[in-house]
């Protein structure tokens, strides 16, 4: 009767102690030296709906980007290094008004006030994680509710995420800031004072429309400050104002808009990272 170890073999049991150390040199190996081949396994199943198996050494490996540096009140974040910048503190290379013209928004110290119009980026997206610090004027006077700090990222020119003054300003709770214009509150009211700077990181996946018709809704999950205040928030449609939002066909990419709404409010560290989903 031959030898057994934990109710395998003496032989099976030497086997897989080799093929342990063998992998764990080549995943060494690989850390050090990319044109080592990558460690996995060929003989296991198929994920579903997937060409690639558990764990496949052939599944592409992720690109590599350095992350960026997080903001503080005195000094904007570094973006990470794949990111599309939209506005570093310099110009307004990046927007344009309505009419394609340069927007009469004020660049100063690094950061960019409110003009008249909504601002527009030049280039176009779909889906996208988006950056973007703002700050609303300290001076809230005798504004109150939707009066108060109101200016809004849009994402494709429709989807309104709301910025105003949320601090101690009560207002409709879908109208508050890191609420979904219209649709849906925050989850919870993560506003900083005003006078402050804060950070919108939105995700946000475009519709997708079929033969004039919606194939799939948006979906945005959005972070205030770092707090999460919308969870894969499936939205309903273009923004509305006092009235229930549906959609309308459109490109798959469009700007990004900031919304002037009467308030000086300031933007610092705009960046955006369209993200490929389906590939
Ligand atoms: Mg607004």
């Amino acid at each position: 009767m031959k030898a057994r170890i934990a109710g395998i073999s003496v032989e099976k049991a030497l086997r897989y102690c080799f093929a342990a150390l063998f992998s764990a040199a080549a995943f060494c190996a690989s850390a050090a030296d990319q044109s080592q081949p990558i460690p996995g396994f060929t003989d296991t199943p198929f994920l579903p709906g997937n060409k690639w198996r558990v764990h496949d050494p052939a599944r592409p490996q992720p690109p590599v980007v350095a992350p960026g540096t997080a903001s503080s009140q005195e000094r904007p974040g570094r973006p990470p290094s794949d990111a599309i910048v939209l506005f570093d503190g310099t110009d307004l290379s990046q927007w344009r008004d309505r009419d394609g013209r340069t927007p009469p928004w004020r660049v100063e110290n690094g950061e960019l006030t409110v003009g008249k119009g909504t601002i527009y980026s030049r280039q176009e997206f779909g889906d996208v994680q988006l950056h973007v610090e703002f700050c609303t004027p300290t001076d809230v006077g005798t504004n109150t509710s939707q009066a108060r700090g109101n200016s809004g990222v849009f994402l494709m020119d429709r989807y309104e995420f709301q910025i105003l003054d949320s601090y101690e300003n009560p207002t409709y709770a879908d109208g508050m800031v890191g609420a979904i214009y219209g649709q849906y509150p925050p989850l919870v009211n993560a506003a900083r004072p005003p006078g402050e700077w804060q950070t919108y990181d939105i995700v946000f996946i475009a519709p997708r429309f079929e033969d004039g018709k919606l194939k799939s809704p948006a979906y945005a999950t959005v972070f205030l400050n770092g707090v999460l205040v919308q969870h894969h928030a499936e939205i309903l449609g273009s923004t509305q104002h006092r009235r229930l939002a549906s959609y309308t066909p459109h490109p798959p990419t469009g700007p990004i808009s900031l919304q002037d709404h009467g308030t000086p409010n300031r933007f610092r560290n705009i960046w955006v990272r369209p993200l490929k989903l389906e590939e």
